[in-house]
């Protein structure tokens, strides 16, 4: 980092924040460190304070008085995001602590909503989805016999946990008081930079969780090839111990087989079974997933959301391809569960395939203002929930004989040689 970034005095730094003995360091981004040496020299001092004291009022804003909160929320959620009204106050402060303190709430959250029965039902789900990706890649025409063992072993070997963490953090050295509340954030901040740069020379922790229980999300982690359920996720609309089976798969099946096949987009499949960046492919096999992959970039960049914003295909690809993937896998799931026996009744005049792909469209109902849209075209890697759906299902066969009055000439058909098949 020296001769690196020479003009910045790593040493007293590292001494500063309370790490004076380390002894590597992996520089993510070396032209930063660079250009940020650059301007250390050949910016003024009073600019650079400036700067962090701007830098510091920013980030704290809307945790200080009104009058900053309010210019905070004028500008980064009403004029960004078209949000009208601020939210109320105890929502705001329970989100702030829900996320300095996550898993002591994630305790409190478990006890009351997340019962031992839906740990078990989740477990059996996730065994089934895995099966059926497996059966999956046995049958891609477009893999060789080689990759194939290697993706397979990459499938059995990935950890899967569900609900909560087996152990909790501690959250003992953080200090809070009832003196100030920006002291309380900038303490728990300063406690999670500690709780970081601990780990540093230690053996990895693989009991710890990357997000809450109560967060309504779920994550793959190609480090430790593993799928991560938290009990929050595990509500409807997509997941729920009374619905039917064809909903289940259509929702929480989907979102499992999507967090699957981020094991093997276009960013997880350089990583192995033992989340080693390494290259198992052939280059034959390398190059098919990439025709594929290259025929969703284009599929996507079409989708224009609002007046002239397009989703960007290349950005979203990883989503996207877990988007079809999870969807494909989750339906053959459901059919495999039902063991050759006959399909069950209708529900509400809606079949059971189609009942599959109305909980897949629910659980992607969502409101957004223009402006929050517009940001998050060019910010996010997901697609619009919208596109999230019809990209999806208008590329499945499934969906196709699931609805067989959805004809050639309909405004969203796409005909076979247009559909891309990964998983
Ligand atoms: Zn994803």
């Amino acid at each position: 980092m020296n001769k690196l970034a020479p003009n910045i005095d790593w040493k007293s730094y590292f001494t500063q924040v309370g790490y004076p003995g380390l002894s590597e360091v992996n520089i993510y981004q070396p032209s930063f460190m660079i250009e940020l040496s650059n301007m250390m020299k050949n910016v003024p001092v009073a600019d650079w304070k400036t700067f962090l004291r701007w830098q510091l009022i920013n980030s704290t804003a809307g945790n200080l008085n009104k009058a900053f909160e309010n210019q905070n929320f004028d500008f980064y959620y009403k004029t960004l995001s078209g949000q009208e009204k601020m939210e109320p106050r105890w929502k705001l402060i329970l989100d702030m602590t829900s996320n300095s303190l996550g898993e002591t709430i994630g305790q409190l959250y478990v006890k009351k909503y997340f019962p031992p029965a839906a740990k078990q039902k989740m477990t059996d789900l996730v065994m089934n989805l895995k099966k059926s990706l497996k059966q999956r890649i046995e049958n891609l025409s477009w893999m060789g016999p080689q990759t194939k063992l290697e993706a397979l072993a990459k499938l059995d070997k990935m950890g899967v946990k569900v609900g909560y963490p087996d152990k909790w953090r501690d959250y003992s050295g953080l200090v809070i008081s009832s003196e100030s509340y920006v002291r309380n954030v900038l303490s728990s901040q300063a406690f999670e930079f500690r709780y970081t740069m601990d780990k540093v020379g230690k053996p990895v922790d693989p009991t710890e969780w990357g997000m809450t229980p109560q967060t309504v999300n779920a994550y793959y982690n190609p480090f430790r090839n593993e799928i991560v359920f938290p009990a929050g996720i595990l509500q409807p609309p997509f997941f729920n111990v009374d619905a039917d089976d064809a909903v289940n798969y259509g929702a929480i099946g989907m979102v499992i087989g999507h967090e699957m096949t981020h094991g093997f987009d276009n960013l997880g499949r350089q990583f192995d079974k033992d989340g080693n960046l390494r290259d198992w492919w052939t280059k034959e096999d390398s190059k098919s997933f990439d025709a594929h992959a290259d025929m969703i970039v284009e599929q996507y960049n079409h989708y224009e959301v609002l007046d002239s914003a397009f989703v960007n295909g290349k950005h979203t690809l990883g989503e996207n391809i877990a988007d079809l993937g999870g969807a494909t896998v989750a339906f053959n799931a459901y059919k495999l569960s039902l063991e050759g026996k006959e399909a069950p009744n209708p529900i509400d005049g809606f079949t059971n395939f189609q009942r599959f792909f109305l909980s897949y469209a629910q659980i992607w109902r969502t409101n957004m203002r223009d402006e929050e849209l517009r940001k998050r075209v060019k910010t996010d890697e997901h697609s619009p929930a919208k596109v999230r759906i019809n990209g999806v299902v208008y590329n499945m066969p499934e969906f196709y004989a699931a609805f067989p009055d959805i004809k050639p000439g309909d405004k969203l058909f796409r005909a076979p040689e247009q559909r891309p098949v990964i998983w």
